[in-house]
């Protein structure tokens, strides 16, 4: 694999960060609420905050506080611009790059803490607020990196980069604006600006619309059992969850079933009844495809041909070779050999896993051919029949806080850092708890904000994201959180994770690290603004560590008795490590093949209309088999549509080769050698995006990623001999 060409992708400004939400849009009521300004020194927003860490001051924050303080931020940022411009003095590194730094502290402030505030707790007055900034900040950004006399300035100390004597920070720095700028199309003339310009507008008016239509979709659907039979096989969590939410939409005797995610996996590995199963299964994989006024499918293919129309005016062939030149990968070509070469092994490990289901339904006389709908199920089946072990079994040792601790012990055993509860900080949510980081010497580095339950106002999945990121230049210190949607909890009862959702709060703990370890000087090179196909690496590191008989021992105490988990459950554990894999990774790959085959079109290509239609054909033409579909279809697929991960989605199994291979030094000398632990410290989670990606692992490792561990990890080696 070419992982040697290497170019930085550095989320300038206020870019989403690791595993970001994408931007939710409103919907039409709360117009009146937003735009009813109380008076502005109310306003929490509009001046640093006078709390530990400058940490956001939740408990005096008013909804209608939000759109005043990102106008006011916008009109801030543009004049603070307009003085660096309108600088007499000739451009030096301070006058132009440090003050460009040194802007937009208000607009970062309210951007940042409104960006969380939507995704993590949505409601119609936030969700207002989005669609109608969405498109006025696209045009803010454009402004500033379009600006023609920013650019002239920029340009001038690039071409004189070699005498102005800048450390290696600064010249990084000037690298990566100049290259943001060019990026941009500020190279270009005016009137092809001017059609990026709108391009740009409506591309942040349609990705708000796309995840309102498909989140909007999926909430209109509930299915309504009055049959207790029905209910056979699901746990009691998940039947007093439906029972719940029966009551909740006021059916008698009933139970109700919606398409939120723990409801819908529940069901797919639990459920005896197979009718059950397809019609969750269908309407999770139909969101946003139910030729319904929220339907995507358009949308989708309207997306593609903008990005495609983008790229060509930026001199590229398509809009996966626009990204591709700023990511690790360099060129598409890296990302498709990569693809390929994963592809055809994990298919025909697929395949055989599908061939041992298909036995399990003919064993118990099930006399039915394998759907996509009974692979959970059956796998589960599999799983207890073939390694005596159930996912289930895992639960009472992985009480939340437990695993959390765990999180934070293995911090501390790998850098010497700890955390304390900081209830006189107040969260966004009365769920929220903050935390602070200490370093070894007791100094305090900054806060996180864990987030962890489940509740409708909050989107899918987990994501890090933060309010203000390390900077020596501007005197902050990290405040960043961790999102998830773990639960629903039982009044009074430990929430018990599951063993992939342990694995999720360390994934998520692993970017909150990247961005706490910062100790950089430009914010705009701080924490996780590296590189998208490098970014996952410190979070996919950190799961490394969860199934590892040492680490279990440390945080996987049964949550009534304490005693650790049972040697042979650990056992059984690791053993059924590969099992599945084949599904996970083709299911997976099928999706990053998608996502490239919609981005690999270029300016010229016909418009889709029927974006499933198009994936349908993508995925016949390599061979998918029919019991499996990508993992997110097209008219959902929101890291590539709404989302930052547009040819991009590669990227989680491209940073899994090096956190694979990273890991391998942390087996090679110890899990928990505290000088392995400096060493990464030191050379990649400290730095940001102030070094080269490559230059930074090299120093870590001292030699290039090795595939090697990946494909073991995985199950993958047979890919050599050519599947
Ligand atoms: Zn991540």
């Amino acid at each position: 694999m070419n992982l040697t060409r290497l170019v930085f992708l550095a989320l300038f400004g206020v870019a989403a960060a690791a595993c970001a939400p994408p931007a939710e849009p409103p919907s039409e009521d709360a117009k009146e609420t937003a735009s009813a300004a109380p008076e502005a020194d109310d306003n929490p927003l509009l001046a640093p905050s006078t709390l530990p860490y400058g940490a956001p001051d939740f408990a005096r924050l008013r909804d209608a506080h939000l759109l005043p303080a990102i106008e006011q931020g916008m009109r801030a940022a543009r004049e603070e611009i307009g003085a660096i411009t309108d600088n007499p003095e000739p451009p030096t590194f301070e006058n132009t790059l440090e003050a460009w730094e040194r802007s937009g502290q208000l607009l970062s402030r309210a951007r940042r803490v409104f960006s969380q505030l939507n995704s993590a707790d949505g409601n119609d007055t936030r969700r207002m607020i989005a669609r109608e900034t969405a498109p006025l900040l696209a045009a803010h950004d454009d402004a500033i990196l379009l600006d023609p006399a920013l650019f002239a300035r920029v340009a001038a100390l690039y071409e004189a980069r070699d005498t102005l004597a800048l450390s290696a920070e600064q010249a990084r720095l000037l690298d990566r604006r100049h290259t943001q700028m060019l990026r941009a199309g500020a190279g270009l003339p005016e009137a092809e600006q001017a059609r990026l310009r709108e391009i740009n507008q409506e591309l942040a008016t349609l990705r708000n619309r796309f995840q309102d239509n498909f989140r909007d979709d999926g909430a209109a659907f509930v299915h309504v059992l009055r049959d207790r039979a029905a209910l056979s096989g699901l746990s009691a969590d998940l039947v007093a969850r439906a029972a719940a939410e029966a009551r909740e939409r006021e059916y008698e005797e009933a139970w109700a079933f919606t398409l939120a995610e723990p409801v819908v996996f529940g069901v797919l590995r639990e459920a005896d009844d197979r009718e059950l199963r397809e019609t969750l299964y269908r309407a999770y994989k139909n969101r946003g495809n139910n030729a319904n006024e929220f339907d995507n499918n358009r949308l989708a293919g309207r997306i593609a041909a903008l990005r495609a129309e983008r790229a060509a005016l930026l001199d590229h062939p398509s809009h996966a070779h626009f990204i591709a030149e700023d990511n690790m990968a360099g060129h598409p070509d890296a990302v498709m050999e990569m693809l390929e070469r994963l592809w055809t092994p994990a298919l025909a490990n697929a395949a055989h896993e599908a061939a041992r289901l298909q036995q399990q339904i003919d064993a118990e006389g099930g006399g039915f051919e394998l759907a996509p709908w009974d692979w959970w199920y059956y796998a589960e089946r599999v799983r207890a029949a073939e390694y005596a072990f159930d996912e289930e079994q895992l639960r009472p040792y992985l009480e939340l806080g437990r695993v959390r601790d765990g999180a934070f012990d293995l911090a501390t055993q790998l850098w010497g850092v700890s955390f304390r509860r900081r209830d006189d900080i107040p969260g966004y949510h009365p769920e929220v708890q903050v935390f602070e980081m200490l370093d070894g010497d007791e100094r305090g580095m900054g806060l996180v904000y864990m987030d962890f339950m489940a509740r409708p106002s909050k989107r899918f999945g987990a994501w890090m994201s933060a309010f203000q990121v390390q900077s020596t230049l501007l005197d902050t210190a990290p405040l960043v959180t961790n999102t998830s949607n773990f639960g629903p909890a039982t009044e009074g009862e430990p929430v018990l994770l599951s063993f992939s959702q342990a694995r999720t709060l360390f994934h998520e703990f692993g970017h909150a690290i990247h961005g706490l370890l910062s100790e950089v000087r430009h914010p705009s090179l701080s924490g996780t603004a590296v590189a998208r196909d490098f970014v996952e690496l410190p979070a996919q590191l950190l799961e490394n560590w969860v199934p590892e008989p040492e680490m279990l021992a440390r945080f996987a105490l049964h949550h009534e008795t304490g005693e650790p988990m049972p040697t042979e459950l650990v056992d059984a554990l690791r053993a059924a490590r590969r099992f599945n894999e084949g599904f996970a990774a083709t299911e997976y790959l099928a999706s990053s093949l998608v996502d490239m085959a919609w981005h690999l079109r270029g300016p010229a290509a016909p418009p889709i209309e029927d974006a499933i239609a198009f994936e349908d054909e993508v995925m016949r033409e390599r061979g998918l088999i029919p019991q499996i579909l990508p993992r997110h279809r097209s008219t959902h697929f929101s890291h590539i549509f709404p989302g930052g991960y547009s040819a991009g989605y590669y990227s989680y199994i491209w940073a899994q080769v090096l956190d694979a291979d990273a890991f391998e030094a942390f087996r090679e000398q110890g899990l928990f050698d505290r000088e392995v632990g400096e060493r990464l410290r030191q050379t990649i989670l400290s730095v940001g995006g102030s070094r080269d990606p490559m230059e930074a692992y090299l120093e870590f490792r001292g030699a290039p990623p090795s595939i090697e561990p990946l494909l073991e990890r995985r199950g993958l080696q047979q890919v050599d001999q050519g599947i």
